[in-house]
């Protein structure tokens, strides 16, 4: 493991529960959570309403949708009788329609197998539909009480800080896991996670974290470096490959020679210019052509260095050549903006073209 350890184990209590003295003076208002000082116990199915419509969204999106489902259907036996149409119906602006077809197939089965009552199991809400490991422990945390290591994005980042965790995302999410449990504990269960989350959200924010304000800093290695915002770590980039091409730019008074592509791979079914196979070798001298010049264009996954070779007919020799090669066709100077850029800075190379 690539971690700094900047404060003893024996330490974890101390600072777990300066947060949650934090927490209690700061935690944010929620419609689906419990005030911190409450000995009420939250509604399991408001719970996990909420962090279903919340993977896809921030809270401000995501809370009137909360209110209009929980005013229709008060309870999960409510949601789990619900017509389809009205239940995708509401849940349109939320996206991902799967997520609303899980959520109506998990609130029937929490209707059919128990009983109209979330189980207070983690390995059993793993086996309802849409629940993954984060929705399972939230559950079992917010809903219930229970010691569990709820992990999200937040989470990661404040660990990451805490230990300086070196190694970079996503490989880091497992150790990221294995710190966040050195800190769950029975004690205020529900309230550990949301003082986590809330403490990301307002002090340990990914840009600019307020480190003077943060009860965690006696015990943040990336405090006591200098380098807060450095974490998490993100993977140095890995320099593409370079493949090299030749674009023929064969034209006339009325426009240039363009292929369409095939239908599967790169720009699949769209037009470019006829080209040399682009290969990791860079190519030689054309003959019968005139080099224009060479451009650089970036795709996802390698970088291409394109030489410009043209030559110039007359209207007579582009239709013998359009009707010897009958795969090309001609697109005038005027069309030139339907091709894709890769092909357009062609043209470019050479201002005399129109
Ligand atoms: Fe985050 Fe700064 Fe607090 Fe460390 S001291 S947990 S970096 S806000």
């Amino acid at each position: 493991m690539d971690t700094t350890i900047a404060f003893a184990a024996a330490d974890v209590p101390v600072f777990r529960k300066r947060l949650l003295d934090w927490y209690d003076a700061n935690a944010r208002v929620l419609p689906w959570r419990v005030a911190p000082d409450s000995d009420a116990q939250a509604d399991p199915y408001r719970v996990w309403l909420s962090e279903v419509m919340l993977q896809q969204t921030t809270v401000a999106h995501a809370a009137p949708y909360f209110e209009r489902f929980t005013q229709l259907w008060p309870t999960v036996r409510d949601l789990a009788a619900a017509a389809d149409e009205a239940v995708m119906a509401e849940w349109a602006g939320l996206g991902y329609y799967s997520r609303a077809r899980n959520l109506l197939k998990c609130a029937r089965m929490v209707v059919s197998e128990h009983e109209g009552v979330f189980p207070r199991d983690e390995g059993k809400l793993l086996n309802l539909p849409g629940f993954g490991p984060y929705t399972a422990a939230a559950v079992m945390a917010f809903a219930y009480d229970e010691a569990a290591n709820v992990v999200d994005g937040n989470v990661e980042r404040v660990m990451s800080r805490l230990y300086a965790v070196k190694t970079s995302m996503p490989e880091a999410r497992p150790e990221l896991r294995r710190l966040a449990l050195l800190w769950v504990r029975p004690e205020r269960a529900r309230d550990w996670p949301q003082a986590l989350m809330d403490l990301a959200r307002s002090l340990c924010r990914p840009k600019a974290p307020l480190c003077l304000l943060c009860p965690l800093n006696g015990a943040c290695a990336a405090f006591a470096e200098g380098a807060a915002e450095s974490y998490p770590r993100k993977a140095a980039k890995v320099a593409k490959p370079v493949r090299y091409g030749v674009a023929f730019l064969i034209s006339s008074e009325d426009g240039f020679v363009v292929e369409r592509r095939p239908d599967r791979g790169l720009l699949g079914g769209m037009l470019g210019l006829p080209h040399l196979e682009w290969r990791s070798e860079p190519w030689g001298e054309v003959e019968g052509y005139d080099f224009l010049g060479e451009y650089t264009h970036v795709f996802t996954h390698f970088t291409l260095r394109q030489q410009v070779w043209s030559r110039h007919l007359t209207q007579a020799e582009m239709e013998e050549h359009l009707r010897r090669h009958n795969k090309y066709q001609l697109l005038t100077w005027a069309e030139k903006g339907a091709l894709p850029t890769v092909f357009a800075k062609a043209l470019k190379t050479q201002r005399a073209f129109p």
